[in-house]
């Protein structure tokens, strides 16, 4: 297989999963136990904690281990103190957008942030948010779909001058580009082990030190009172441990898989009538979505499916559902194109000669000589 949807999760990396089967085979003490082998293993599960929190620039006091970015993106909504009025982009994950749909069949109101045609915010609804009395906002750091990365520092500064709580869905851009967690000025931020060669099931909230926060998730008093539950120690400890590769390998693997970008959209290009989404815009290093005209983009991801190549037509949640990317949608694309979109998302493994067979196969299903 070729397997070109990193969005969607990654491989597990061998040295992550070397480092968890101890986890899972031998120390299997509580870490709340407080004998030896509790001990133990609360010693290995701080350690994760410090490396997430190293490869964003945090104290680890500041991490709290979920079961991934849908369960951060649902702690930081619903464990703020009670807000009335909130803010979410367009483009946000479903994590994000049905959360905020749950809060509003709780009385809370939801506002929406349009974005343009190349999948930027509109920053004048941005700078109206406070003035119309918005609580708390979600916007994400890059967007899982087109990649395009938002200026997040820009926007929360201004935000947080005026008493704005800011969430930013960190999911896809973690370890794709660097991220730090002052400088980008936010209150809360979500992250996903699965995304970055870690295990699947594991995720993060970061929060920023004295924020209100409360545990959606209550019983014992697990992740300092913030998530109730006997942690999953083994998915944590490969979090943790993907989280420090990453944080080694993050400017030389991203120059690489870069690269292999670009090599691949010169490609694409050449293809008649093909539009590459938010092509000018900045954009995760690994992640190119392009549209083609009177093409079915969940007939193409079956056809390359039935050649041994793994791709995305939108967000992986909305694949098979038939609907237009509500991305593209709300970046103004047409139906018809939107409905023709194939997600690339490029990985550590994936080679130059991955990209030609792929882009060979391309041409020969959508007819091109
Ligand atoms: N946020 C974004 C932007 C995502 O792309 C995803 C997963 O695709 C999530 C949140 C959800 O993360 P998880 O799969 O860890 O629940």
């Amino acid at each position: 297989m070729i397997y070109l949807d990193h969005n969607a999760t990654t491989p597990l990396n061998g040295q992550v999963l070397e480092a968890m089967l101890p986890y899972l085979q031998t120390f299997y003490g509580n870490p709340s136990s407080l004998y030896r082998a509790g001990r133990v293993v609360r010693s290995a599960l701080e350690t994760a904690r410090e490396q997430v929190a190293t490869l964003v620039g945090v104290q680890p006091t500041q991490v709290v281990f979920t079961s991934g970015g849908t369960e951060a993106n649902n702690l930081a909504f619903k464990g703020i103190a009670p807000v009335r009025k909130i803010a979410i982009s367009a483009i946000e994950h479903p994590s994000i957008l049905e959360t905020a749909l749950s809060l509003k069949q709780n009385d809370v109101f939801v506002d929406t942030v349009p974005v343009d045609s190349e999948g930027l915010f509109n920053t004048q609804a941005i700078e109206n948010l406070a003035k119309d009395g918005v609580e708390m906002v979600s916007l994400m750091l890059a967007n899982n779909e087109t990649g395009v990365i938002q200026n997040i520092a820009k926007i929360s500064k201004s935000l947080r001058k005026q008493g704005v709580i800011v969430h930013t869905d960190a999911v896809q851009a973690l370890a794709k580009i660097p991220i730090d967690f002052n400088q980008l000025g936010v209150h809360l931020m979500s992250l996903s082990s699965h995304k970055i060669y870690g295990p699947k099931g594991c995720g993060a909230l970061i929060f920023e030190q004295g924020l209100e926060l409360h545990s959606l998730i209550t019983g014992g008093g697990q992740e300092h009172e913030l998530r109730a539950g006997t942690e999953n120690v083994a998915a944590i400890i490969g979090f943790g441990c993907a989280a420090e590769l990453a944080a080694k390998s993050l400017a030389s693997g991203q120059k690489k898989i870069l690269n292999l970008r670009k090599i691949l959209e010169s490609e694409l290009i050449t293809i008649p009538g093909l539009q590459i989404f938010s092509e000018q815009q900045q954009r995760l290093p690994n992640t190119v979505q392009f549209g083609l005209p009177d093409i079915d983009g969940e007939m193409l991801l079956m056809q390359l499916d039935q050649k041994g190549i793994a791709v995305s037509s939108g967000s992986a949640c909305s694949s098979g559902a038939g609907a237009a990317s509500h991305v593209l949608i709300a970046m103004g694309v047409e139906q018809a194109l939107a409905k023709s979109a194939i997600r690339i998302s490029l990985g550590q493994e994936n080679t130059e000669e991955e990209i030609t067979t792929f882009v060979q196969t391309l041409k020969s299903l959508v007819s091109i000589p």
